[in-house]
């Protein structure tokens, strides 16, 4: 059985940015830095039962002036991560 994924509870729930070029609400969050097999296998399975990623894998290097969401509509990428 798949463990439930523990999603830190804060208070106030994070509030999903539209695109800022295309104003799509399609933007997922990047996730930086190399993904945990865990974190890789619910994102591919997430990817094929809804088509598309809840996440967008932003890879390994990172720089420190990173942008925290990715859009899916024209693959801008914006803000700044956490
Ligand atoms: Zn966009």
């Amino acid at each position: 059985m798949p463990k439930k994924r523990v999603e830190p509870t804060d208070d106030k729930p994070e509030p999903k940015p539209k695109c800022e070029r295309c104003r799509s609400k399609k933007v997922v969050p990047i996730l930086w830095g190399l993904p945990t097999p865990e974190t890789f296998e619910m994102y591919e399975r997430y990817k094929e039962e809804n088509g598309e990623p809840p996440i967008w894998l932003g890879g390994c290097c990172v720089t420190g002036n990173d942008p925290g969401w990715h859009c899916l509509g024209c693959g801008h990428e914006f803000g700044l991560r956490e």
